[in-house]
């Protein structure tokens, strides 16, 4: 049996007290030994990867994860749970390779307000975090009312299904009791929002089902804006796989949907014309999740604006801002991209923690859409830090090219399905 050095006994102590202290009062033991404490909010594709990688970086530095749910339900791949191809337990994951492999000290609960100058998070059940440094990742929510009488209450009859979870499922029973030559009507906000490809994935998806099972259904796409994310690779794959079942309906034709009418089926567009259909989706205008806006780290655009080196709020010190919540220049709102500056905001507040310097980052984005289960396309993105915030490197990505054969876009299905599993690995994984 080997001794325990100096250096790993620290170690050892500070992992068990992130372990096991009592929230936000590291233990007796640990005080002096602990580097610092971290308050990460969310525990989703941003959040969950920055408390990991904290700890695998640094043991010493002990990390809270604040997240409501027993469980994480990824939005990549429940597309395909509407389908019928995946099952909703394939996309969930949990917190247990964190807590007990990391030392992540993960508290099921929901943080209700920040206290910047006091360093402090309280939370819904009553307690109270300090921290050191914070990080906050608390994905998107809805601007309900944005489109007239698009209510929490009316998702339930027009789901959104843009928050994984039952909402994914309510939209595929929906799909399942619909009658063959039923209209589903989707509808899609202006930029920014969640997943820019994801709407036109979805429609891709829904009409992998329908042709199977209802093939004489269609779906009407009605888009508040006049261009979207691989639109090209999208059209010609709707047209090759499912010809005459999509329509899309940009802006300039009237897409733009101002008000539904739930008990109706019923969506209104900005000339007054009104769509009835068997199903509708409606993807709903988005902004910052509501703990990074009431605690005043969005600007007046509902988004939170960062520093692109670090992640760090322009609003706030010593607060990292992280994933959908954040204005990231030429970054998508994906679960990569929140993923990888989960990574950064990581490597900041271990810098900063242990005095060292930080340089600018360069991030990587690829995202995979599929049009039918072995029918990929994708885009690849490399991202710089200038003085103009985040772009595009020119010339370091692209899309998947337009010409391609069955082989090859088996081969892209291939890779989205290696994305996805190395992805979850690297974030919930042990
Ligand atoms: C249909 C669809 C398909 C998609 N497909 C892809 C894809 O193929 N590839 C890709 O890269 N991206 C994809 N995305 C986008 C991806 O899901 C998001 O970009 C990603 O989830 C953003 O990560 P996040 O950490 O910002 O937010 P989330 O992953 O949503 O995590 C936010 C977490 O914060 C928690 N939270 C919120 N408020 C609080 C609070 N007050 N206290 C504590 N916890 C809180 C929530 O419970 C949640 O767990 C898709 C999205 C959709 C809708």
């Amino acid at each position: 049996m080997s001794t325990l050095s100096r250096r790993d006994f620290a170690k050892f102590i500070a992992a068990g007290a992130a372990a096991g202290a009592a929230i936000g009062a590291p233990s007796v033991w640990a005080q002096g030994r602990t580097r610092g404490r971290v308050v990460v909010i969310g525990g989703g594709w941003g959040g969950a990867t920055a408390a990991k990688k904290i700890r695998q970086m640094d043991r010493a530095i002990q990390v809270t994860l604040v997240e409501p749910s027993a469980s994480f339900v990824t939005c990549p791949f429940s597309n395909y749970v509407i389908a019928g191809w995946r099952q909703i337990n394939q996309i969930t994951h949990n917190y247990n390779a964190l807590a007990s492999r990391h030392g992540v000290t993960v508290v099921r609960d929901t943080a209700q307000a920040i206290d910047g100058a006091a360093k402090r998070v309280r939370l819904a059940g009553g307690r109270t975090l300090n921290y050191d440094k914070l990080i906050v990742a608390p994905g998107i929510d809805f601007r309900w009312g944005a489109i007239e009488g698009y209510d929490e209450r009316a998702s339930e009859k027009m789901p959104h299904a843009w928050k994984a979870g039952p909402q994914t499922l309510l939209l595929r029973r929906q799909l399942e009791a619909m009658a063959d030559g039923g209209l589903v009507i989707m509808t899609v906000p202006a930029n920014p929002f969640r997943c820019p490809p994801g709407p036109y994935e979805r429609a891709a998806q829904i009409a992998y089902y329908l042709k199977q099972r209802k093939p004489r259904s269609k779906i009407l796409i009605l888009d508040a804006k006049d261009a979207f994310s691989k639109q090209g690779l999208f059209q010609d794959g709707w047209q090759s796989q499912y010809p005459g079942m999509i329509e899309w309906v940009p802006l300039s034709r009237d897409g733009a949907v101002t008000k539904v009418m739930p008990n109706e089926l019923t969506v209104e567009t900005q000339l007054g014309e009104k769509h009835r259909g068997a199903v509708v989706n409606v993807i709903p205008p988005q902004f910052a999740g509501r703990i990074a806006r009431d605690s005043g780290l969005a600007n007046a655009s509902g988004w939170c604006p960062v520093n692109p080196a670090t992640f760090e709020s322009t609003q706030a010190q010593n607060v990292h801002v992280i994933g959908d919540a954040t204005i990231a220049g030429a970054m998508p709102k994906s679960g990569f991209a929140a993923n990888s500056q989960g990574k950064l905001a990581a490597l900041a507040v271990v810098n900063a923690l242990n005095a060292r310097p930080h340089a600018a980052p360069t991030f990587v984005n690829t995202c995979y859409s599929l049009i039918a289960p072995e029918y990929g396309i994708s885009v690849a993105d490399v991202f710089r830090v200038t003085d103009a915030g985040i772009v595009a490197a020119p010339n370091a990505g692209g899309v998947s090219p337009r010409q391609a054969d069955a082989a090859f876009r088996r081969s892209e299905a291939q890779y989205a399905l290696g994305w996805y599993a190395s992805m979850t690995q690297d974030i919930w994984g042990a």
